[in-house]
């Protein structure tokens, strides 16, 4: 009994370093987006997840704790990506995508750690502490959510720029007589 609290213990510090890592993060994500629903979502969550390290701060209190950090190197790690895809040179809805997929890796990351320590805080009838890591596992799972249906659209966005670029880039090559050149692929791709 006393083991599993004390791993509850610690792994409430990982994710509560976690969780400040993405208060971080987020404005950085936002900026990025393009979308302006995206750039929405990533807001409201930036909210969310300062009340999920108060939560966590609630949690350590039920346990007469101090709220205290242990570096998470996964969430470091799931940043560091993120930043590295913000870097790179996309068009606005390929880079909107791209930020999602990473963004997405962190809840899911986060969605796994709260579902377990949930789990073991029930196991271990510390109620209280359950409700308030259940609360901050479904406001994640609604961002995961959130960021699946605007990717939704953002992909529509992605293949009309997709097939902008197509007809602009066929059009001249086709009068200047180089018809065949990059519409094979292209063309077989819509087929498929
Ligand atoms: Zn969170
Ligand atoms: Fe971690
Ligand atoms: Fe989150």
């Amino acid at each position: 009994m006393e083991s599993v609290r004390e791993l509850l213990i610690e792994q409430m510090r990982d994710l509560y370093d976690a969780e400040k890592q993405l208060v971080k993060a987020l404005p950085k994500l936002a900026k990025t987006a393009s979308n302006e629903q995206l750039k929405e979502a990533f807001e409201s969550h930036l909210e969310q997840t300062r009340g999920h390290v108060e939560r966590l701060e609630q949690a350590f209190e039920l346990l007469d704790q101090k709220a205290k950090s242990k570096p998470c190197e996964a969430m470091k790690g799931l940043v560091e990506e993120g930043k590295a895809t913000m870097e790179e040179d996309l068009t606005d809805a390929l880079m909107d995508s791209a930020i999602i997929g990473a963004a997405q890796k962190v809840e899911h990351y986060e969605i796994a750690g709260y579902g377990t320590l949930k789990s073991w805080a029930r196991s271990l009838g510390l109620d209280e502490v359950a409700e308030l890591l259940e609360a901050t596992l479904e406001e994640e799972k609604e961002a995961d959510q959130k960021l699946t249906q605007v990717a939704g659209d953002i992909l529509i966005e992605a293949r009309a720029d997709d097939e902008g670029l197509e007809e602009a880039e066929s059009s001249p090559r086709k009068s200047a007589g180089g018809a065949k050149t990059g519409n094979g692929a292209r063309v077989r791709r819509r087929a498929s």
